[in-house]
This record gives structure tokens, sequence and C-alpha cells, in this order.
């Protein structure tokens, strides 16, 4: 019923010109896929994925976008403009915006809005750090963050939105959250999404796990029932594991 989908999370690694290689290859070497694949390089990069990916089975998109339409936002990157570049998605209050750039809820969620303007899909990340963890609040943490980043947000269907759990103590440590931890909150994000949005558009919502994903663990964390796909990070940058992902997601 939901298709898995690998979104691979560049971050700020790689320059056009090496990306531009990669995509190519990448082109070359994919297997025929059920799942879905994603890539989500820098800004500069857009025009180089939308060159060699357009009309293959990988999509791509951005890591943001600005909470305005247009005018003059110095150093800002539309909706309009990504939609342009031919973006499927864009993420959304990754952690590492909200901690570096002091992003808040109402900040995501006006992100989320203007991507849904243009028929993007916002990939909204929500996770707890490491000390609401230890203390156990780890899920009314995640739920209230989920909550508040899409508050005004109206999906047209449930492919409109992909929503990412990344735990923040799980990113880039290469200490997974357990496949059974993962399965609790994903549970509970699906839960919080029916009575938002209704079951029906819950059951049918991609929620991705992100953080540590690599191809040792990914089938274990895939096998869980609520767990739809992985934002992937480091395991994302060298072809052969991002490859050997999508063969995990067949
Ligand atoms: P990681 O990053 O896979 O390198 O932990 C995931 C992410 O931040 O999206």
């Amino acid at each position: 019923m939901r298709r898995v989908l690998v979104a691979g999370n560049w971050k700020m690694h790689k320059v056009p010109s090496e990306a531009r290689v990669w995509f190519a290859e990448l082109k070359r070497l994919l297997p025929p896929l059920e799942s879905e694949a994603a890539v989500l390089p820098a800004f500069p990069i857009l025009p180089a994925a939308k060159e060699v990916l357009s009309g293959t089975q990988v999509a791509y998109g951005a890591q943001d976008v600005s909470s305005h339409r247009e005018g003059a936002y110095t150093g800002e990157v539309s909706a309009r403009m990504l939609k342009d570049l031919g973006c499927r998605y864009a993420i959304v209050g990754h952690s590492e915006r909200r901690r570096y750039h002091g992003e808040t809820d109402a900040l995501v969620a006006e992100k989320a809005r203007r991507l849904l303007e243009e028929g993007l899909t916002p990939i909204l990340c929500v996770g707890e750090p490491l000390e609401v963890r230890e203390r156990g609040e780890a899920v009314p943490y995640t739920l209230a963050q989920l909550g508040g980043s899409l508050e005004g947000v109206s999906p047209p269907g449930p492919e409109d939105l992909v929503i990412a759990y990344e735990p923040v103590w799980a990113i880039g440590t290469g200490r997974n959250a357990t496949p059974e931890d993962a399965e609790a909150m994903h549970q509970a994000l699906r839960q919080a999404l029916a009575e938002r949005y209704g079951e029906g558009f819950a059951q049918r919502v991609r929620i991705l796990y992100g953080g540590s994903v690599n191809p040792q663990n990914f089938a274990d964390l895939l096998s869980m029932p609520n767990v739809d796909g992985g934002l992937v990070g480091g395991a994302s940058l060298e072809l052969p594991s991002f490859l050997a992902l999508l063969r995990l997601a067949g």
C-alpha cells in the first residue's frame, strides 16, 4: 500500500561536477525498482540532477526552501524555483536546520505550506535529542514537534507529504535507533496523523526513518510494518552503498 522511499540527503557534500558524474553512473547502474529512489543534493547541484535524472526512475529535490514566496529575501530559494528545476521533494525541519539556524516548528510549517502551494512534497523531519529520550519523553516530544510543524499544513493527498523520524542522537553518529524503537515512534506518528488527517490518509502516508541508516541495518528497519523507507545521509554519498540500499528496498 505504501511505496518504499529511499531518499539520500547529501547535506553539504559534493560539488556540481562530481555530482553530475555520480548521477550518470547511478543512471547506468540502477536496477529495476519497485521502490522509489530520490536524491536531495545542495541547491547548486539541482540543475545537474535535472539534466541527468529527468525521465529516469530517480526523483530529486532540495534540502530546504524559503518560507517566503518571492521578493527581497537575499540568499533564499523559493519553492517556485525548485519546481522550475523539476524537484519533487524538499526536506523541511531537518534537525541541523532547527539546531544551527534556529528554525521553529512554525517556520517549518510555513515552508511546508510553500512547497505544497507549488505541488512539491515536503519531507518533514522530526525527532528527539538524546536527553529527551533518556528522560523517557521521546514520543510526546516528537509528537508535539509534528503537531507544531504541521500547523495549517493541508496536503491534498497522502502522497503529498512524507514524514521522516530522525532521532537527533542517531544522525551521523553510527548509532541507529533499534527497529523496535523506530517502529514504536512510527506507530505513534501514524496515529497522530490519523487524528489530524483521517485514518485513510494516515494509512497511506509514508514515514521514513533516518539516522545512521546503512546497508547493514536497513533491512531490519524496513521489516518493521510502519517504517516506509529511509532518509539517508552518510550512506547515500557513495554509489555502491546507495545502490545497496536501493536493492534492499526492492
Ligand atoms: P545520517 O544522516 O544517515 O548520516 O545519520 C541522516 C540525516 O541527517 O538525514
